[in-house]
């Protein structure tokens, strides 16, 4: 059956998650640790759908958290694999479990590295690090950039060396300034990493590179990042981790909806049964416009229609899209690259439904993972 077909048989709205595409991108991932011994962890904010956890822990070394609940996720889902965490800061009742199910430790400031510390070091298993800024970044967007003027993550080398003496436990460092960046990026950004916190690197066990790294688009260079890594681990001697989140899931779902009504108002408006506001919230963050197949942009085709949700915000709306032929209600619409950023941040504003999520398996059967009624909008309130 066309992919299509399937996916416009499936009640709506829903998020479709694909394996096959999911396995794609694993494929490169499993090819960059092959090719330079690092570890790639899943940065579960991203995607933390974890039925296909298991599927994924076959690619790749493991997962990095946010915190304490997606760390016991990922003890939970990913049993066995490795599980990192990095929080901007940690509270005393989350500390205690998160040294017993994880086995890096990120923190993002000397004084929470000693506020935690000699507990910490009760855990020999555990290794800790400690975040840096270098205070470089080619992401324009504030919103998005680490390093912005301020930025509460990471530590800076001024301050990093007036706490040279509170290094003693500290195994690793940890960057994550980069945001769907390239290889090339990413070279930048070492050399500015190298040159300001070089002089420590001699002395830690592993480095990581965070996430933000574009390595499953088809123009990235995965060659230079190998390059890349190869030659920091060679030069100082230490593990390198990368914690990617779009590169694990980009392209690797869909998110179907239903026309509901067609208006006009200076142009032909449609409303569907899925929400920018609530169901895919970066197309209003980043901001960026979807790609829904069988569309073009506005104008391009003969029927455009402005697309928008069923809620009460006027800036609801998901973008301008034409049509070969005109729009009728019933129709289903399918948003492609919806599996990243979207289950992991949804939100029941106005009362809207959350969307079921399903998997299409490589033998194109379809499961339903979960379905949403009212009282998951009830239960939080
Ligand atoms: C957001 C984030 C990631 C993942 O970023 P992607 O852009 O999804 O690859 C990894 N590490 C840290 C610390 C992050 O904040």
């Amino acid at each position: 059956m066309k992919l299509t077909e399937i996916l416009s048989a499936l009640p709506t709205p829903c998020y479709v998650i694909e394996e096959c595409s999911l396995v794609d991108n694993l494929e490169t991932l499993w090819e960059v640790e092959q090719k330079t011994g690092c570890h790639v962890l899943l940065a579960q904010k991203a995607f933390s759908n974890y039925k296909t956890y298991p599927l994924i822990s076959e690619y790749i070394s493991g997962t990095t958290a946010s915190g304490l609940f997606e760390a016991k996720l990922a003890h939970e889902e990913m049993p066995g694999a490795m599980n990192h965490v990095f929080s901007p800061a940690y509270k005393d009742d989350e500390i205690d479990e998160l040294l017993t199910i994880c086995d890096h430790i990120v923190f993002n400031s000397f004084s929470q590295w000693k506020h935690f510390r000699e507990k910490a070091l009760r855990y020999p298993d555990v290794s800790f690090g400690l975040r840096i800024n270098p205070e470089y970044s080619e992401i324009e967007t504030d919103i998005y950039n680490p390093c912005f003027e301020n930025s509460r993550l990471g530590i800076t080398l001024s301050a990093f060396e007036k706490n040279e003496k509170e290094l003693e436990g500290i195994s690793g460092l940890h960057f994550h300034t980069m945001c769907e960046q390239g290889a090339d990026t990413l070279e930048r950004t070492l050399a500015v990493v190298e040159e300001k916190f070089g002089k420590y690197l001699y002395n830690m066990k592993w480095i990581n590179f965070g996430g933000g790294h574009h390595i499953t688009k088809p123009d990235y260079d995965v060659e230079k990042l190998v390059t890349l890594i190869n030659r920091i681990k060679g030069k100082y001697d230490l593990e390198v981790y990368i914690e990617p989140g779009e590169a694990v899931a980009i392209d690797a779902g869909y998110l179907v909806c239903t026309v509901l009504d067609i208006t006009k108002n200076g142009m032909d408006i449609a409303i569907v049964d899925t929400s920018a506001a609530c169901h895919m919230p970066d197309v209003l963050e980043m901001p960026y416009r979807p790609f829904i197949i069988g569309s073009g942009n506005g104008g391009e085709k003969p029927y455009t229609y402005r697309l928008g949700g069923p809620t009460c915000l006027a800036g609801d709306v998901i973008g301008d899209y034409s049509f070969d032929k005109p729009l009728s209600v019933g129709d289903r619409l399918i948003f492609t690259d919806m599996a990243m950023y979207t289950t992991v941040k949804n939100n029941t504003f106005n009362g809207m439904p959350l969307p079921s999520i399903y998997i299409l398996h490589r033998d194109e059967s379809v499961e339903l993972v979960r379905k949403f009624g009212y009282e998951d909008f009830k239960s939080r309130l």
